[in-house]
């Protein structure tokens, strides 16, 4: 690959150009080198935009989670990283945000060609931020004091904090590098080791980073990655007895099996950050313009496969008429194309099976509610994974299309009278992960953000985030916290050393 510091791409000749220069890493990362599982499996890595594999990629079996655990532990016991000086961590995770810097469009490429998203947006935004964070930690390093508690004269409490150890980190498809990296960053960073299970369904760019993180300096070991199957290679991590930590993003079902394999094996932390079913909420004084253009991103970015999609749109009834109308409008302009056009409004979606299963979501809509927009496969050069922007209304409180997590670019719309009404819908529900609420008055403002059962509740935009910010949610969306310093939390101990004179 030469993309090193290429010029930008700016057409879809010349991202084509460039993908066809991609050479996927499709191994076990252990030890810093690639090897074959041991039982030689392997899964493909499909491009939902064309049918093409990419890679057959080994697929780790219970031996394979087995190694790369034992490889990490020895590497944190030798204390390369794990009690190396702050100022040489700090460079080499300074170096590591430099090198994804320098291989943007490889990576962009790598997601892009293996989920369906467009490369556009993953150069843009999914690349910087994943070189961002690397930076935010690294700078971070040299900036966290310790504690002294108070004691009687005569004594002296320290409280420091420690890495854990090995941390087993599992991801799921739709952001592939930027949510390996939300986990790594602040674990590496405080001095665990890492083994990382990437989706399945998205593994590339997972693999290549890894080889970047030796490339900058990490030691061999420290960071291992173990592509696979949730049911084979994410249940040997989570069930491993030498894994300190399990950090997961995912389903909220999937989450659930994680307390279980670590209630069931040696008692790991779990930290879950699981699925959502944000609301929307417009109340008629807003404006109503920059709502229309702001329910869109937040319904349909990276084809609405974002966990705090605002994929419920409740709109207070005097103006839902005028809102949805506009809503609709725009959304039949969001037409799917190829993910490497910078034209192309929507990617794909990342494989067949998930492409039926949002089918069957409109399909099952059909019955109860009107479908406004969208609601249909696309053709897109004859192949691929491709709906259109889908936005339905009509559904009662406890049609699936409100209750459920899609993960795909349709969009349920209710309606609602005053702030107690908006509130009890927005609240309804088993996830709590976002919400956001459109107005111009400042006490609505905070009296319902201040309501809303959400980790993060966005005032006049939507799906605010930032590196430094905690990022996650309340009720079955999970806990604990990604990004910002909170996100170190889970990946040190606080430990209490007290010296008596
Ligand atoms: P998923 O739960 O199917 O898979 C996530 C990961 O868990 C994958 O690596 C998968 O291989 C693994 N896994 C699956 N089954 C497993 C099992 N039985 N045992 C062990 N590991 C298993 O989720 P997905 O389809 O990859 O991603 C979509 C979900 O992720 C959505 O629910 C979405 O909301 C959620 N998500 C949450 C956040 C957040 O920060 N809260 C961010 C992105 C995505």
């Amino acid at each position: 690959m030469t993309a090193v510091l290429d010029a930008t791409p700016t057409s879809l000749a010349d991202w084509t150009r460039h993908a066809a220069e991609i050479r996927p890493r499709s191994g076990i990362y252990i030890d810093g080198d690639f090897r074959a599982a041991r039982s030689g499996a392997t899964v493909d890595s499909v491009n939902p935009a064309t049918g093409e594999v990419l890679a057959a990629v080994a697929s780790a079996q219970d031996a394979d989670v087995d190694a790369a655990v034992v490889s990490a532990r020895r590497a944190f016991d030798d204390g390369d990283w794990s009690r190396s000086a702050i100022g040489d961590r700090k460079r080499v995770l300074l170096r590591l945000a430099e090198l994804i810097t320098e291989n943007s469009i490889e990576l962009a490429l790598l997601d892009s060609l293996d989920m369906g998203k467009l490369v556009t947006e993953a150069y843009a935004v999914d690349v910087p931020s994943a070189a961002g964070l690397f930076a935010y930690y690294g700078e971070a390093l040299d900036k966290i004091n310790g504690e002294i508690a108070p004691t009687e004269p005569g004594n002296l409490a320290l409280v420091t904090r420690e890495p854990l150890g090995v941390v087993g980190a599992v991801t799921p498809w739709n952001f592939p590098l930027d949510l390996a990296v939300w986990k790594l960053a602040p674990a590496l960073a405080a001095g665990n080791s890492v083994v990382l299970k990437p989706s399945e369904r998205a593994p590339l760019s997972s693999l290549r980073l890894a080889e970047l993180a030796t490339e900058a300096g990490l030691p061999p070991g420290v960071l291992n990655v173990v592509p696979g199957l949730g049911e084979t290679a994410g249940a040997a991590l989570g069930r491993h007895p030498d894994v300190d930590v399990l950090a997961f993003t995912g389903s909220t079902a999937t989450g659930k099996r994680f307390l279980r394999y670590a209630a069931d094996s040696n008692l790991k932390q779990v930290w879950l950050e699981c699925g959502g079913k944000s609301p929307n909420l417009v109340f008629a004084d807003a404006d109503l313009d920059s709502a229309v253009e702001k329910t869109l991103f937040g319904a349909f970015y990276n084809q609405g496969a974002v966990c705090s999609a605002n994929s419920r749109l409740l709109v207070q009834k005097s103006v839902a008429d005028e809102f949805v109308a506009a809503v609709v409008a725009r959304a039949q302009e969001m037409r799917p194309g190829d993910p490497l056009d910078p034209a192309a409004a929507q990617g794909a979606i990342v494989d067949e099976a998930h492409t039926r299963h949002i089918l069957g979501f409109v399909d099952r809509a059909r019955r109860d509610g009107q479908i406004q927009a969208g609601g249909q496969r696309v053709s897109i050069n004859s192949a691929g994974c491709f709906v259109e922007p889908t936005v339905v209304t009509g559904l009662g409180p406890s049609a699936e299309l409100i209750t459920d997590e899609v993960f795909g670019p349709v969009l349920a719309v209710q309606t609602f009278d005053d702030e107690d009404d908006a509130v009890g819908l927005a609240n309804s529900g088993i996830y709590g992960l976002a919400a956001s609420v459109w107005t111009a008055d400042l006490r609505r403002a905070h009296t319902v953000a201040a309501r809303l059962r959400a980790g993060t509740v966005s005032v006049n935009t939507v799906d605010a985030l930032s590196a430094q910010t905690p990022f996650g949610g309340f009720k079955q969306s999970g806990f604990g916290r990604d990004l910002s310093l909170h996100a170190l939390d889970k990946y040190t101990g606080l430990k209490t050393t007290w010296i008596a004179f």
